[in-house]
């Protein structure tokens, strides 16, 4: 219903030029017409949806103005790091003022865009993209307001790709039906090439950007294949048409999940190899699982985004942590990779869980609070005081997902905790709490879960992999170090052919020795070592004997001593038990869909 006296909704439409790509500078024009007010405020997000880090995008943006209609400069002040406030009836005419009493107020800013990264802007001579948050400011109250975006290449030859649909008849022209569906949608303008392919009745496209060795025709039937597995989970796609965006680099990796299309980061010739392959599948699945896990199943926090600040939730381990159990499992699901290589996947997890000496000093639940400051902030001591909610989150749905399906003979499992959210929650985008969280994984698994979240997601107890995966006929084995390396507790990598210390692990024989990370390695009594050579010298060495180690830290030559301690665990592996019976080979096969018998062969 309308009323006369409703308030004027404004008419908002930006324009993106490049007319010289190789100064990485995007020119944005924003149109807003109908304006009523004498002041029009405008604001840029400081963060991007899917990567929880305050970014400050506005430290790109240079050269703001305003203008009339009639391109009389409006004044216009800034009150903080992203917040713009123009006069709107500052021109001495008052203003192009039409018929009815509005105005059409111009505003034009610059960004410069020379980071490529899936969460902020490139521009150069062989492409643009843009990632909306980092591009485009809202007008505050009124983000409901549909946008009008306006693209113009610098060549003919450049196409323009975003998920949003076209506005029919203006060349280049998208509409987003509101600020959020906008930050949602990331650009790609430039010469790219685009495969098209259905699923399920479904338009879906994959646009690659960038020289590779990458075989488009097998990586579209390997996609297809993951969009299938995770419709079927799911119940369907819910959604018309979806982009997946892929920028082949040197050495980038990346992902960000968006509700209809996700942009990829990977190594330009990461695609030969079978291992490096699975690796960028795995990305594909997670970005995609996300559409349902984190883009419309959401936590409370997440339900409104608030783009000036920092938005706190305890459950990014289960957004980001079960997205991760999951893009293991797909590709398996999907018949890309065998139990094998799925439990080789899942141990190089296990792997850098269990090497990471901040798993017994930070909590799941604090991990994904604290995201903001540290998990993109990561420092010399991030090691012994933190773990990657991803990582601890993943293991942590592994162990609910072997629980539930161990109690219900594989007839539940942690799909069923997805298909419940995503039915209560996800369908619908509301907000789910933690408490709901809790509640959801508690009705499928049928048994009170206090006890396991007090110890494993708000707690800092060692995750007992061996209880959960006894019933499955697995075990967590230890890979000692290289044939007994005593432990020294520094971690040394080679720099400029420099042996460099980059961590030391607290309460160690380094630590204990006071030496830093950053200090650069010379000696052991006395004779030079390199970071190549560094394992094999210490083999030369027992537990408990005592070294001469000889540093360069903050360029001060210094020799101290070094107690060393026994060997400690470089690896993890899951292993099958000596002796498997019959209910958990079929625990087994329930969970991952294979004959227990290939874990025998070699
Ligand atoms: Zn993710």
């Amino acid at each position: 219903m309308m009323e006369d006296s409703a308030p004027t909704v404004p008419t908002l439409h930006y324009q993106v030029s490049m007319p010289q790509p190789e100064s990485h500078i995007f020119e944005v024009v924003l149109r807003v017409g109908g304006w009523q007010a004498s002041v029009l405020d405008l604001k840029m997000p400081v963060w991007t949806p899917g990567s929880y880090l305050v970014r400050e995008y506005a430290k790109h943006l240079q050269e703001f103005s305003a203008e009339d209609v009639d391109e009389s400069p409006l004044l216009w002040k800034k009150l903080s790091k992203n917040h713009w406030q123009i006069k709107t009836g500052s021109h001495p005419a008052g203003g192009l003022v039409n018929a009815s009493g509005r105005r059409t107020t111009i505003v034009r800013y610059r960004i410069f865009a020379s980071e490529l990264t899936v969460r902020t802007n490139h521009l150069d001579r062989t492409h643009g993209f843009f990632n909306p948050a980092a591009v485009f400011c809202y007008l505050p109250g009124y983000e409901g307001v549909p946008i009008r975006v306006t693209v113009i290449p610098p060549q003919p030859e450049w196409q323009v790709v975003t998920p949003l649909p076209l506005v029919p008849g203006e060349a280049n022209t998208f509409l987003a039906k509101d600020f959020d569906t906008l930050v949602d949608s990331p650009f790609e303008i430039g010469t790219h090439r685009i495969y098209y392919f259905d699923v399920e009745g479904r338009h879906h496209e994959l646009v690659i950007w960038g020289e590779g060795n990458e075989q488009p025709s097998r990586m579209v039937q390997d996609i297809e294949q993951i969009i299938k597995v995770e419709s079927r989970m799911f119940g369907g796609l819910p959604y018309d048409r979806y982009v997946f965006l892929l920028h082949l680099s040197a050495s980038g990796y990346g992902g960000l999940e968006h509700k209809y299309s996700c942009t990829l980061n990977y190594p330009r010739l990461g695609f030969r190899a079978p291992d490096q392959y699975h690796r960028f599948l795995q990305l594909v699945a997670h970005e995609f699982f996300h559409l349902w896990n984190v883009k419309r199943i959401r936590p409370k926090a997440l339900e409104a985004f608030d783009y000036e600040g920092e938005n706190y939730t305890p459950s990014l381990w289960f957004c980001e942590g079960a997205t991760s159990y999951y893009d293991l499992l797909i590709p398996l699901r999907a018949g890309i990779y065998d139990a094998k290589t799925f439990l080789q996947s899942l141990s190089k997890d296990i792997t850098r869980l269990l090497t990471t000496p901040g798993r017994l000093v930070q909590s799941a639940s604090e991990s994904s609070w604290d995201a903001w400051i540290k998990l993109y902030r990561r420092d010399a001591n991030s090691d012994n005081s933190q773990i990657s909610y991803y990582i601890k989150g993943a293991m942590i749905s592994l162990l609910l997902d072997l629980l539930i399906r161990a109690r219900h003979n594989n007839a539940r499992s942690l799909d069923d905790v997805m298909r419940y959210l995503w039915q209560e929650f996800g369908i619908s985008e509301i907000g789910f709490t933690p408490e709901q969280l809790q509640a959801a994984l508690t009705n499928v698994a049928g048994i009170n879960l206090d006890e396991f979240f007090a110890k494993y997601i708000d707690g800092t107890d060692e995750l007992p992999f061996d209880d959960y995966l006894e019933p499955f006929g697995l075990q967590l084995q230890s890979v000692e170090n290289g044939n007994s390396v005593p432990f020294t507790g520094w971690t040394v990598k080679a720099e400029n052919g420099k042996p460099m210390i980059k961590f030391v692990h607290s309460d160690s024989p380094a630590e204990m020795a006071g030496i830093n990370a950053d200090d650069e390695l010379l000696a052991i009594n006395g004779l030079r070592v390199t970071a190549e050579q560094l394992s094999e010298r210490l083999k030369d060495f027992q537990a408990g004997e005592t070294l001469s180690v000889t540093v360069f830290h903050q360029d001060e030559l210094l020799t101290t001593s070094l107690t060393l301690a026994p060997p400690r665990p470089s690896a993890y592996r899951i292993v099958p038990v000596k002796q498997s019976s019959l209910a958990q080979e079929n625990n087994f096969k329930g969970w991952l869909g294979s004959e227990f018998a290939i874990l025998r062969q070699t």
